[in-house]
């Protein structure tokens, strides 16, 4: 005989039913009906409904706060969930601290390594939403997005935020000769290339600056023309390309070049910021890519006095546009800047975490499966080299305590050392193919442990920024 918990806060009306979602003693979910059943379909042997594609497409059709919604320009955070069993802890973390909560949000990256698809991403946050009974709006963002084609599989999921990355297009250039080399090279498109390169900096000679701006010099404005004008054409394209395929309907627009190997300068922020605009480009955010490193899993590594002068100014030109909000990736445990982006944004902000959730589950396996977590250790180091490629990181495997002699006890402190977060951050993809279905049971067992540990890791991303 199966005893069933129900949830507290998870009473969702519908026609003449009340609906809860359960846990069973072991953690797995189910829905209830009191009263007359609306449509649910595929009844167990209990009388409860299965959290299935079905029963979630029924209730998304029936329920208007089980669907995303642009979050505008509302201080709003990311927060990927590679598992989809994150969203209740996230919103428990998320309550009354006036922050807009992106629920489902996965790059085209980890939608490959986890091997999930873009309705499955939809539906788990969708769960968590019903079971806590949110009912404020929350986003989903499809992240990191590079060509049309990444594109049509989140429209079709009804994603409601759109990150384009037109990294791919942004030239390495640091200077303006480097700049000038480019344009004299005999490439088929260099007349055309210099025709835009006069354009631009015709146009940029009658505009207006921040206050705090020194007016650009030409050459400037040819090195941000020659850095960042290829993809700024591309976000158009891309820009088009979205309102061609989901119509009228309201959307969330970021522009990302936050995975490239130089920094943007505040005037080319301003340059990326003008063009974009120039080409009637609505965009909700941007992330331009700051100074200093911005490593996966763990605090800024940089001169905060200098990162402070620089975002200053980032900040100067997101208030002269006024328009949009600063877009902070790879922004879990960046602890160290939070207060800094708060104050000069004045909370116009999105913050993007996305590996962190994973790492949190990853302490609760530490916590209560101690051959499991070695294991992943274990297999992450093994493939930390190969799977590193694409990400942001320094750790060495040689500072990671073996798995072999770490006491069960000590485990946990893998998710504290700055080297074993970082190889266990990028390995996801693999670990997944091997152990996904452990670490979700896992997970699912001590549903209360995750929630509280998310909470209290969100609780210290959020709190800084919270209204
Ligand atoms: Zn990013």
């Amino acid at each position: 005989m199966t005893t069933w918990k129900r949830i507290n806060s998870s009473k969702t009306t519908l026609m003449n039913a009340t609906l809860y979602i359960n846990r069973d003693e072991k953690g797995h979910r189910t829905i209830e009906v009191v009263g007359e059943n609306p449509g649910l379909v595929d009844i167990d042997s209990n009388g409860h409904y299965p959290l299935s594609l079905e029963n979630a497409k029924f209730l998304r059709d029936s329920l208007p706060f089980l669907n995303p919604n642009p979050l505008k320009l509302h201080t709003s955070a990311g927060t990927g969930d590679r598992l989809g069993l994150a969203t209740p802890g996230h919103i428990e973390a998320f309550r009354g601290k006036n922050i807009a909560p992106v629920f489902a949000q996965q790059s085209v990256r980890e939608v490959i390594r986890t091997k999930r698809t873009h309705q499955r991403i939809m539906d788990d946050a969708m769960w968590g939403v019903m079971e806590k009974g949110w009912r404020e709006p929350w986003g989903a963002d499809a992240d990191h997005l590079k060509t049309p084609e990444e594109l049509d599989a989140y429209a079709d999921a009804g994603f409601t935020f759109y990150t384009i990355d037109p990294g791919a297009h942004v030239r390495n250039v640091k200077n303006a000769e480097e700049a000038r080399a480019i344009l004299e090279r005999s490439e088929p498109d260099t007349a055309v290339l210099k025709t835009k390169a006069d354009a631009s900096i015709e146009r940029f000679q009658h505009i207006d600056f921040p206050k705090s701006f020194k007016r650009p010099d030409d050459s400037q404005i040819l090195t941000a023309f020659v850095k960042y004008g290829k993809a700024i054409e591309h976000v158009k394209m891309m820009y088009d390309y979205l309102l061609k395929r989901i119509g009228d309907k309201p959307f969330d627009f970021e522009v990302s070049v936050d995975e490239t190997d130089l920094p943007t300068n505040p005037f080319e922020h301003f340059y990326i910021a003008s063009e974009l605009k120039h080409l009637g480009v609505k965009f909700t955010s941007l992330a331009p890519r700051f100074i200093g490193r911005f490593e996966k899993g763990v605090d800024y590594i940089g001169d905060l006095v200098e990162f402070e002068a620089q975002y200053k100014s980032h900040a100067d030109v997101q208030k002269y546009f006024g328009d949009y909000k600063m877009s902070i990736h790879s922004g879990s445990d960046k602890f160290a800047i939070y207060e800094i982006c708060s104050r000069l944004s004045d909370n116009a902000i999105h913050l993007k975490t996305a590996g962190t959730s994973y790492l949190e589950a990853l302490r609760v396996i530490a916590m209560h499966e101690p051959n499991l977590i070695r294991n992943i250790m274990t297999m992450s180091l093994d493939h930390y080299e190969t799977d590193k490629q694409s990400y942001h990181v320094s750790a060495n495997v040689q500072k990671v305590a073996d798995p072999k002699t770490v006491k069960d006890i000590d485990l946990p402190k893998y998710l504290d050392q700055f080297d074993a977060r970082q190889v266990l951050h990028v390995c996801f993809g693999t670990i997944l193919g091997q152990y996904d279905a452990q670490i979700k049971e896992c997970l699912i067992n001590n549903y209360e442990t995750y929630e509280s540990v998310l909470k209290t890791h969100f609780d210290r991303h959020l709190k800084p920024f919270a209204g």
